[in-house]
């Protein structure tokens, strides 16, 4: 069975989106590419236009993950001008936006507004009301290995829609497969029931 791994670092992995470095000229399988909050220097401007023009490629197939950090040393203002910078090439380009957000998400909805596409939480491991919240904003969650083993995490899961939820390795060192067992058994579905409403939201999601 074929198992969609939403949003990870494994250069050796076939399946699922690689999340691309810019420095790499990958590009043959379904990748996304963006300006990572920590890799925000006095380049920046040129590192986005190499990530515009890498997200052309067809393989591409969204922007990120970008988003905003607050537990980093980067000007916070700074950050939020790149991130908003690349809301605006995914609404150009028409493609999904992968968004890393540490203690910002006021900040991540407040710029989320101006996204015309599908923008996607990565790595969701906050409780169930700011769930709630960033579904209300049109946001997706992509939960990663935390579900495996947080309780309180996998109570969240129960309450968000089916049709709002990716999985994803991420740079964790674990199989796929586990976590979607964990969900499906926390929705009391089958994997296979599981994996088809990934498919469907992943169509809903890249174009
Ligand atoms: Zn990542």
């Amino acid at each position: 069975m074929f198992l969609f791994d939403f949003h990870h670092h494994h250069p050796q992995k076939k399946s699922g989106l690689y999340n691309a470095n810019i420095l790499e000229d990958v590009f043959t399988k379904p990748f996304s590419i963006g300006l990572h909050p920590k890799d925000i220097d006095e380049n920046w401007k040129k590192n986005l236009q190499v990530v515009k023009d890498i997200s052309a490629d067809k393989n591409c197939k969204a922007i990120g993950e970008c988003g905003l950090d607050r537990l980093i040393a980067v000007d916070f203002e700074l950050q939020k001008s790149v991130f908003e910078a690349q809301i605006d090439w995914a609404n150009e380009i028409q493609k999904p936006i992968i968004i890393h957000c540490v203690r910002s998400f006021s900040e991540t909805i407040a710029l989320g507004k101006k996204s015309k596409v599908q923008m996607v939480i990565h790595g969701f491991n906050k409780k169930n009301a700011l769930a709630q919240e960033l579904l209300s904003h049109g946001f997706s969650l992509s939960f990663g290995k935390a579900v495996l083993n947080r309780v309180s995490l996998q109570l969240v899961i129960k309450e968000v829609p089916l049709e709002k939820i990716f999985l994803e390795t991420d740079d964790s060192d674990f199989e796929i497969v586990e976590l979607y067992q964990k969900v499906a058994d926390i929705k009391s579905i089958s994997v296979e029931e599981l994996q088809n409403q990934i498919q469907k939201n992943l169509e809903n999601t890249i174009k």
